[in-house]
């Protein structure tokens, strides 16, 4: 991966998303934390995917990534081949509105509707007319097996009737992809596999595209596919190009890597030079030799 050569366009042809160099540092004061350091990986349309890895390894930033939730630090994320990273705020809502479904842990219900008005919520904000709201909620409702709960209130419920709601709020407006957190998070393993079974049906009965994370390995295996992710990295992926990433510390300033000081024949510290061409990266000799030709220059207009 991350090879400059590699053909993105056909590559986001034949998926439905496409991440390449996604890297996220949270900053806080003077303090840093490197979430995802530089990640690559592509998910085919109608896939069921698990990203499962240990707590704070960095799989919730990842889906706020691909949700459009966050803006990363560098990388791309395409969704049918167009770049969500890019997205101004009304664009990332309205992406996230047409496309996307989220259901989290907890907090996706309004506590004071019935099952049945939650559903609907989404629809009527999307501008849906009031009779096709209740009839798909309804439908949504059957098909997660909770027709005779549409009335109850999320009190009302067990955490796996409520997490079905959940998800049938997330499916709501249609959306092709469905993001889900840790959506098993605090259930028994009874209701876990309930829940799962509910998002496996979704997957194959209305063809959405599936992510769903989750530090449950068991919960993982539900998918079709399994992507492990440790310390910000995918499991077994390597950067080849760098080796390392480039970080940028808490004054702004660019720390380069040993890997690429060594490539590209630097030392710790550069010159940066904006040019016609890009941004070209030099050894300080560069501007030395630069302020030399620059006085010659002062003093070839003098004379
Ligand atoms: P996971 O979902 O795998 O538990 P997260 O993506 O939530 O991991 O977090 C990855 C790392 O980023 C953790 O070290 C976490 O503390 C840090 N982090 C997450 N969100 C923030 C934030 N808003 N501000 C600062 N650090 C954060």
């Amino acid at each position: 991966m991350n090879n400059m050569s590699e053909n993105l366009e056909q590559i986001a042809k034949e998926n439905k998303i496409v991440v390449r160099d996604l890297m996220k540092v949270y900053r806080r004061g003077t303090k840093e934390v490197i979430a995802l350091r530089g990640i690559d990986f592509e998910v085919k349309p109608r896939e069921f995917l698990s990203i499962v890895g240990p707590s704070g390894s960095g799989k919730s930033t990842l889906l706020k990534l691909l949700g459009a939730l966050d803006k990363p630090t560098a990388g791309v994320v395409l969704y049918d081949g167009h770049n969500v990273t890019l997205l101004d705020d009304f664009r990332s809502i309205i992406y996230r509105r047409r496309q996307v479904g989220f259901v989290w842990q907890t907090g996706n219900l309004v506590p004071g509707l019935s099952a049945l008005k939650n559903v609907k919520l989404p629809m009527k904000l999307a501008g849906t007319s009031g009779q096709a709201a209740d009839e798909r909620a309804r439908t949504l409702l059957e098909t997660m097996g909770l027709e005779n709960r549409i009335q109850h209130k999320p009190h009302q419920l067990s955490g796996g009737e409520n997490q079905r709601v959940a998800i049938c709020v997330a499916l709501a407006n249609k959306p092709e992809l469905l993001l889900a957190d840790e959506v098993t998070g605090e259930l028994d393993t009874e209701t876990t596999e309930m829940v799962m079974e509910a998002l496996k049906r979704i997957n194959t009965d209305f063809e959405t595209t599936i992510i769903n994370v989750t530090h449950n390995p068991r919960v993982a295996q539900y998918a079709s596919r399994v992507l492990r992710i440790r310390d910000g990295l995918i499991e077994g992926q390597r950067h080849v190009l760098y080796g390392d990433i480039t970080e940028i510390d808490a004054k702004g300033r660019m720390v380069i890597p040993e890997t690429v000081r060594r490539l590209a024949g630097i030392e710790k510290r550069v010159v940066l030079k904006v040019t016609a061409q890009g941004l070209l990266v030099g050894p300080l000799e560069y501007e030395e030799q630069e302020q030399h030709s620059r006085s010659q220059d002062d003093q070839d207009t003098e004379t």
